[in-house]
């Protein structure tokens, strides 16, 4: 039977056990056509952009109010 032929010292042993928990950061890239954040190598879900070319088409909801908000916010990240 095949067995390990070493215990593992209780250093090993904590340090296997101190990462269980971590989560890793996921890859975040801001989008080069709207500048919002997005996930490389896929479609922009703002835009709808990858590679300089309009991919997928984002529908637009028509409705005053949030159409402001989003242009204010857009402003802002601009300055
Ligand atoms: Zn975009």
């Amino acid at each position: 039977m095949a067995n390990p032929k070493r215990r593992h010292s209780p250093s090993r042993r904590d340090k296997r056990r101190a990462h269980w928990r971590r989560v890793e950061k996921a890859n975040v890239m801001t989008c080069p056509q709207c500048k919002e954040p997005k996930l490389p190598h896929q479609v922009c879900p703002n835009c709808g952009y990858y590679n300089g070319l309009e991919v997928i088409k984002i529908k637009v909801k028509k409705e005053k109010g949030k159409e402001k908000e989003t242009e204010g916010k857009s402003k802002e990240k601009e300055k």
